[in-house]
């Protein structure tokens, strides 16, 4: 047994790895370079947004006039383009100027009727209702001047890119993704394409793993599978610690013979922590191999997915003090028996069906932890607490994948 906390929760195994955080940088990127990045400052809007009144609409600006009536006839003067180089025009009482989406509003107007309801003759425009003053866009009505409206650690999403280039910033101050080795270990492992020996098996977590990372916003090192022997695992180990930021291992933390990570890191690492209580994904340990943070993830396909979700993105988002990215939890009624367990959190494999009475979640397939079909084909994972009942008709809340 290995003299470090054992078999612990899924709050005492974060609150150990956050100790151990992986070395953060900076980096200042074009816009057009940060989707999905992780933001290192605050930005604060350099301009109003909108920087004028504009119009909202293709029509006429005028002045409202609570006492005309229509249909109401009056003179255009000219028209007003959304161009930056426009002379403005002027529009006095019995006046309107033709105008277009975001042009900015000409000085004397305060309102717009779209064009669909303007008719025009000539010289004249015959408004067939009143004009409306919330077809202006008021400056600063969106933003204003100075204002913060993105907060250091949060994730460039393509709505929040766009309003970094409203608020007039070229370049963004980003967190640099970090590097994250994957290593596979076992002799039993095959590369997907070569053909399978009997007791051989395709490696898949690599994969499952490498797809993880890119979701989280980090740069996945894929390393070819490592045979079961010490050797091969510390040649390893010291090559993704020297050329990456954190390392995670799938397979061999278990009870077995061959469980070498469990060993290595036991004799020559650094453990924090072996074993967590959740089901599947019990045997995850954590610690340092040459001071780079390690996640020896289990080898199950199953359960190393579920371990990297339920500790490896959240210490990823920790490091970099980020809002996402993240999965959303919601809220459903079982409706196939799941059974839980009194010391774990049980992340069943779930279906969701959203109807009138909420989201309903099935658990249709076989739950093995090497079934990885089981995952491909889910919605989400049953957040089963510790205790917690999960009987047909129980809302639970479920982890949306
Ligand atoms: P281990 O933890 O090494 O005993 O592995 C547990 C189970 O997961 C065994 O059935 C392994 O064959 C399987 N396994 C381990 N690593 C992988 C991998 N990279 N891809 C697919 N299956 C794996
Ligand atoms: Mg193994």
């Amino acid at each position: 047994m290995v003299d470090c906390p054992y078999f612990i929760t899924v709050e005492e195994a974060m609150a150990i790895c956050q100790k151990s955080p992986p070395q953060i940088e900076v980096e200042t990127l074009p816009i057009w370079e940060s989707t999905g990045r992780i933001l290192a400052e605050d930005l604060a809007s350099k301009v109003d947004d909108p920087p004028f009144d504009n119009s909202s609409m293709d029509g006429f600006a005028c002045r409202f006039d609570s006492d005309a009536t229509y249909p109401l006839t009056l003179t255009i003067v000219g028209m007003q383009a959304a161009t930056g180089a426009n002379k403005p025009l002027t529009v006095g009482d019995g006046q309107a100027a033709r105008i277009m989406t975001g042009a900015p509003m000409p000085p004397g107007s305060d309102a717009i009727l779209p064009i669909e309801r303007c008719r025009v003759y000539q010289d004249n425009v015959t408004l067939l209702e009143a004009p409306k003053p919330h077809f202006v866009r008021r400056q600063g009505e969106n933003l204003q001047h100075g204002h913060i409206a993105l907060k250091k650690g949060q994730q460039l999403t393509p709505s929040r890119l766009g309003l970094c280039a409203t608020m007039g910033h070229a370049t963004v101050a980003v967190y640099r993704r970090l590097k994250v080795a994957i290593l596979s270990t076992g002799d039993e492992l095959k590369p997907p394409g070569e053909s399978l020996t009997h007791g051989e098996i395709y490696e898949s977590n690599s994969y499952g793993l490498a797809g993880l990372v890119e979701w989280a916003g980090h740069t996945p090192v894929r390393f070819p599978a490592v045979a079961d022997s010490m050797d091969s695992l510390r040649q390893a180990l010291n090559e993704a610690s020297s050329t990456c930021d954190v390392i995670l291992t799938s397979g061999g933390v278990s009870m077995g013979e061959f469980d070498y990570v469990r060993r290595l890191m036991e004799e020559e690492g650094d453990i924090h922590f072996w074993r967590m209580k959740i089901r599947p994904g019990s045997p995850p340990l954590f610690g340092t191999w040459s001071s780079t943070p390690l996640f020896g993830l289990p080898g199950n396909p199953v359960s190393s997915h579920v371990v990297f979700r339920m500790l490896v993105a959240p210490y990823l988002r920790h490091a970099l003090g980020s809002d996402g990215p993240k999965e959303w939890t919601v809220r459903a009624k079982l409706c196939d028996p799941v059974k839980s367990t009194k010391d774990c959190v049980t992340l069943r494999r779930v279906t969701l069906v959203s109807t009138e009475e909420g989201m309903m979640a099935y658990q249709p397939r076989h739950q093995g932890s090497g079934n990885i079909e089981s995952l491909a084909s889910a919605h989400g994972l049953t957040l089963l607490q510790p205790g917690q009942s999960g009987e047909v008709g129980t809302w639970i809340d479920v982890l949306v994948l």
